[in-house]
């Protein structure tokens, strides 16, 4: 698959492009720019994330606010099958109402009902007018009672949350100043981004906020990457502390701070002295638990923490998918009934178990 790198010309008319499923999302953006466009999807890792693997995760990241998270993107695909068979859906076509959606079947499937080789891209506009707000807060509502307002602005195009910690940490691990002269509990990164300068527009907004406890706005490139790399450096910061227990939740937004609140006491009773530092994507409210220092603690942390998230009605799995070794959790965010109809589909399409044994459905069961 990494061998399939070819990028179609883009097709302004229909702000579409297709492109094999080993190109990679740095690429992909490059190429869309390129003819005025943009793409819809950005994460960090887009120097190594591959379009096949963004969409067998339906990864996320920081525009789904905007665009909505990988599936929302694809038109159509081709993928083979677990018996050889190749499906092939690249019309692009806006209106086809013409049986199941294979397209979006695959989409999210993390590999386990067919490879995909090809994908047909949505694109959106290039919006040259950017600017970023980095704002300081007393707690996680403070930071939502925002994003509520911030809502309103047409050009919002992101909304990220990140925690004293994990701020401390990045500051430390990228030599990076303080971005207040005080700290504070919560950090709430908003974007706007439109065709002219919505400088003001988020100007305004924040002039309209009684919860802020600090704020700093950039609208230029230099000062823009600034900002976004206290929330951007999170995952190698915490990654060069150590080796984490990686989790990636969501919840319904109402029950956020309660989580953000129990989620370090949940694990210091599992894992005594371990750091659990948090950021992630406000909107959504999907939170990346980053535990460090867990000792021999990992499953017990993993366990702890997920059925804290799913006591909150939220997924143990917001977009980086189950993969295998979250599978023996799946039943806490999807009912018996669910797993019993994606096993069927799985048992349909590859009786055999060859694609991807064990990721998303544990095995033996
Ligand atoms: C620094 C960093 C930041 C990140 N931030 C985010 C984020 O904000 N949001 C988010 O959603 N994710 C994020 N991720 C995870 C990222 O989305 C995934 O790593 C990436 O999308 C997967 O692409 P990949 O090519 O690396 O796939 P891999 O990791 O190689 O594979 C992922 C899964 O997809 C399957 N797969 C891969 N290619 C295909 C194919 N062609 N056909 C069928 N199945 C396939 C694999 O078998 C595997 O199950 C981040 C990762 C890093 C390292």
């Amino acid at each position: 698959v990494t061998r399939l790198v070819d990028l179609e010309p883009v097709d302004v008319l229909e702000a579409q492009v297709t492109v094999g499923a080993g190109v990679t999302l740095e690429k992909l953006q490059a190429h869309a720019r390129a003819a005025g466009l943009d793409f819809g999807v950005d994460l960090a890792a887009r120097s190594a994330a591959t379009v096949g693997g963004l969409v067998a995760t339906n990864a996320g990241g920081i525009r789904v606010l905007r665009y909505g998270s990988m599936r929302h993107q694809v038109t159509g695909l081709s993928a083979v099958l677990a018996d050889g068979t190749v499906v092939s859906r690249l019309t692009g076509l806006a209106k086809d109402n013409t049986g199941y959606d294979l397209t979006q079947l695959l989409a999210g499937s993390e590999g386990t009902l067919g490879i995909v080789t090809r994908v047909r891209l949505r694109l959106v506009p290039q919006l040259p007018g950017r600017a970023v707000a980095l704002i300081g807060l007393a707690g996680t509502e403070d930071a939502l009672a925002v994003l509520a307002r911030a809502r309103r602005l047409p050009s919002l195009a992101a909304a990220e949350v990140c925690y004293a910690e994990g701020v401390a940490l990045v500051r430390s691990y990228a030599s990076l100043g303080a971005p207040f002269a005080q700290s504070f509990p919560v950090y709430l990164l908003l974007e706007c981004a439109a065709g002219t300068d919505p400088t003001d527009e988020l100007l305004e907004l924040l002039g309209e906020c009684d919860e802020l406890g600090d704020a700093t706005v950039a609208s230029d490139v230099a000062g823009r990457t600034r900002l976004w790399a206290y929330r951007e450096a999170h995952t190698e910061a915490i990654s060069a502390a150590g080796v984490p227990v990686k989790l990636d939740v969501s919840v319904p937004l109402g029950a956020l701070p309660g989580l953000v609140a129990e989620l370090p006491p949940t694990v210091e009773k599992v894992a005594p002295g371990a750091r659990t530092i948090l950021f992630g994507h406000l909107n959504e409210g999907n939170l990346h638990v980053n535990v460090l220092d867990t000792g021999t603690a990992g499953t017990e942390v993993t366990d702890a923490v997920l059925n804290l998230v799913a006591a909150h009605r939220g997924s143990i799995s917001s977009e980086h998918g189950v993969g295998r070794a979250k599978a023996r959790w799946l039943e806490l965010s999807r009912s018996p009934a669910e797993i019993a109809t994606m096993r069927r589909i799985k048992a349909a399409l590859d009786p055999n178990g060859l694609l991807n044994p064990g990721v998303l459905l544990a095995a033996g069961e």
